[in-house]
């Protein structure tokens, strides 16, 4: 595929400031997606780092991680797991709640959406707090997994979001982007 530099790739994703409320600024990954050339990149940059490590399933997170995580599984010969908010899985779940800045949030995964000793790609869009992924992370040891790792495309690495996820030997944490 064409060669994407690290600057064109970090210009790609479009800032909107304010959104969705004042103070944030959103990191808008729709117009990297957008793009045919951007959105290879992503998947095929994703795809080298994972491919010899005997993934089997990815967990994708709501909603943004569904879409490079789909696209990624599919690369990789995984099978697909989506974790979701609270009421929209259909069959027998576990889950997690977590704290946000104001109130909480719960987060599902189908009960036998994972067996044990699997090895597990957990994939979201963005690393903010890690407050999401660390509710992920959770959920995800109930199965007893061999090894689990957690990519992101984009890190805002001034939260320290890697801190509260704690990189350790069982974890291994990667994004393609920091900002
Ligand atoms: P956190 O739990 O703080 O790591 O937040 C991660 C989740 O919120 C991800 O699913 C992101 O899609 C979303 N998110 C948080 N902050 C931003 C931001 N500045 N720009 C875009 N998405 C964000």
């Amino acid at each position: 595929s064409e060669k994407i530099t690290l600057e064109e790739l970090k210009s790609s994703f479009r800032d909107v400031i304010d959104f969705p409320k004042e103070g944030i600024v959103f990191k808008d990954i729709t117009t990297a997606l957008k793009r045919p050339e951007i959105f290879r990149h992503l998947v095929d940059e994703l795809y080298e780092k994972y491919k010899d490590l005997g993934i089997t399933k990815v967990v994708g997170i709501e909603s943004r991680g569904f879409i490079l995580g789909a696209a990624l599984a599919y690369r990789l010969g995984a099978g697909f797991v989506l974790v979701r908010k609270e009421g929209k899985l259909p069959a027998d779940t576990h889950k997690k709640s977590y704290a946000l800045e104001y109130g909480s949030d719960t987060i599902e995964v189908h009960k036998d959406a994972i067996d044990k000793g699997e090895t597990v790609l957990v994939h979201d869009d963005l690393l903010a707090t890690g407050g999401t992924a660390a509710a992920t992370l959770d959920l995800i040891k109930v199965f007893e997994p061999k090894k689990v790792y957690a990519s992101f495309i984009i890190e805002l690495a001034f939260l320290k979001g890697k801190d509260a996820l704690g990189e350790s030997e069982e974890l291994d944490i990667f994004s393609l982007v920091s900002f």
